[in-house]
């Protein structure tokens, strides 16, 4: 029997349900010429800021420039440090490093996420920040790194890219620190046709800023304020964002559907995710933690199910970040992760038969050899 192959992603089946609205947007924002910024933006933005519980939102080109515009407009640069999570996308440390700042580390915990018990330590006179990671869609314990911010004064700079719509202590991500970061890249939850990006904050003068400094530092048409960069979002990015949005927390609940099911049915067999009960997760991925990674990941492949490692080596063992003396063991936890993750197929088209296909997969490869 030739069994249906299950890919770790596929966004063409997101676009047939979506595709006669966003056909419909892109003829008439074709026809009416205005392609970058705008109106279709700032709707974008006033339904984002609400959807997130921000007071603003700013669209912007992509998640990497939405950390970096912010900590600009913090004013981080050279001579400074902001502290990351060493199991993250390359793009969180490397926003930090593109500011002229240096990226440090803090250890994660089970969930993933910065270990608050962790991050005094990593506090040195140089610290201008803390950039927790809502890594695989779940929320990073923000209370305890706010109170640890708070004491020494630093900002708290959620990267939001993984975790639209999740929410901490019945709150959304987004504006519970500082501001928050969010990527609209095709691989996240809520996710545009190319590149973009939002920042969400609560704070208006910060707002000000970042809404200058996306765009050449205009204050109008022909006036420069301050220096700044191009890091606009454009007018039909910014439609099919707000068509997806009106849909995101119904796939944001099939995530959790399957989350909910891959949980249940392979606990016991692999190690599955930590549901701390401060944070409701939206699952970006669906990450385990398994033996013989390598024969399971070959043996899935040959049933046609395909899986990924997120991610397979720690910021901190990158080379570029070796200058900076890293080595193993610098990170324990995280170096630990690294070596048993799997991130599992997820998305909302994917059926219930699919999911059971996958754990039945494991199960038997467990089982049987
Ligand atoms: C995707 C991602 C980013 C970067 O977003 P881009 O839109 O690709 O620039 C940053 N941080 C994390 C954790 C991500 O997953």
């Amino acid at each position: 029997m030739r069994q249906e192959s299950i890919p770790f992603v596929n966004l063409g089946i997101q676009f047939e349900r979506f595709q006669n609205e966003i056909i419909e947007k892109f003829k008439q924002i074709s026809s009416a010429g205005h392609y970058i910024l705008g109106a279709e933006v700032e709707a974008f933005e006033h339904e984002f800021a609400e959807y997130c519980q921000a007071k603003f939102a700013l669209g912007v080109a992509n998640g990497a420039d939405a950390l970096f515009l912010v900590m600009k407009a913090l004013g981080v640069g050279a001579g400074d440090e902001v502290i990351t999570a060493p199991n993250s996308f390359l793009a969180s440390a490397g926003a930090i490093v593109a500011t002229g700042a240096r990226a440090t580390f803090c250890d994660v915990a089970e969930d993933y996420n910065l270990d608050p018990e962790k991050l005094a330590a990593a506090i040195t006179p140089k610290t201008k920040g803390v950039m927790p990671v809502h890594l695989t869609g779940l929320p990073a314990d923000m209370g305890p790194i706010l109170e640890v911010a708070n004491k020494h004064g630093l900002f708290v700079l959620e990267d939001c890219a993984q975790a639209v719509g999740a929410r901490y202590k019945g709150k959304r991500i987004g504006a519970i620190g500082t501001a928050g970061a969010f990527s609209l890249h095709p691989l996240k939850n809520l996710h545009v046709h190319g590149d973009g990006g939002a920042i969400t904050t609560n704070d208006e003068k910060l707002y000000q800023k970042l809404k200058l400094l996306r765009n050449h530092g205009l204050k109008n048409r022909d006036e420069c304020e301050i220096w700044g960069y191009n890091s606009r979002l454009d007018a039909i990015q910014a439609a099919i964002a707000r068509i997806k949005l009106r849909h995101l927390d119904e796939m944001t609940t099939r995530y959790q559907t399957i989350a909910d099911n891959y949980w249940r049915g392979l606990k016991g067999v692999v190690r599955v995710p930590d549901r701390p009960d401060f944070a409701e997760g939206v699952y970006h991925n669906f990450v385990i933690q398994v033996e013989r990674r390598p024969q399971l990941q070959e043996y899935l492949s040959s049933k046609g199910i395909e899986t990924k490692i997120h991610y397979p080596i720690p910021i901190h063992l990158q080379q570029p970040a070796r200058k900076w003396g890293h080595q193993e063991g610098d990170f324990p936890v995280a170096e630990r992760q690294v070596t048993k993750i799997l991130s599992l197929p997820i998305y909302p088209e994917l059926t219930d038969e699919q999911v059971s296909r996958v754990i039945s997969e494991i199960r038997f490869f467990y089982e049987a050899t």
